[in-house]
């Protein structure tokens, strides 16, 4: 006898922390800004006052542009807990940003196909609002 499918619970937004309130605020104003260090003149992600490239606490914030290259990515068929579940297939990747810095995120607006996406592909950001104060920055095929 199998359950009835019970609706999949909703993904869990990030839980910002004082380091990543900044970064959050712009992600909400559709923004995509990163810390900068001021020393080695390099971006980085995930949002920290010390560089990791030098370890300087010289940095601050630059708004990028929201462009990037696709540097690596996964077709995930079976979400890894329930509230992916549903979502599944799309494209986990790690974009590299003009500028250096390279973040997780999510593909969207585009084919979840290895003959489709390809290392290298110009992408932009796009915003996902998740709740009412957390937008997920993701990104699409640059037009
Ligand atoms: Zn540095």
């Amino acid at each position: 006898m199998t359950q009835p499918a019970q609706p999949a619970p909703p993904i869990p937004p990030p839980q910002p922390q004082p380091e990543s309130d900044f970064y959050w605020e712009k992600c909400k104003a559709h923004e995509l800004w990163l810390r900068h260090c001021k020393a080695c003149d390099r971006t980085y992600f995930y949002p920290r006052d010390i560089c990791p490239l030098c370890f300087s606490r010289d940095t601050d914030w630059v708004q990028t542009n929201g462009k990037g290259t696709l540097y690596a990515f996964s077709i995930v068929h079976r979400g890894p807990t329930p509230p992916f579940r549903d979502k599944a297939p799309y494209v986990t990747a790690v974009v590299e940003l003009e500028g250096g810095a390279r973040m997780p995120t999510n593909l969207v607006e585009v084919e979840p196909d290895p003959a489709v996406v390809k290392v290298g592909m110009a992408l932009e950001v796009v915003f996902d609002d998740l709740t009412d104060t957390i937008s997920l920055p993701k990104f699409k095929p640059a037009a």
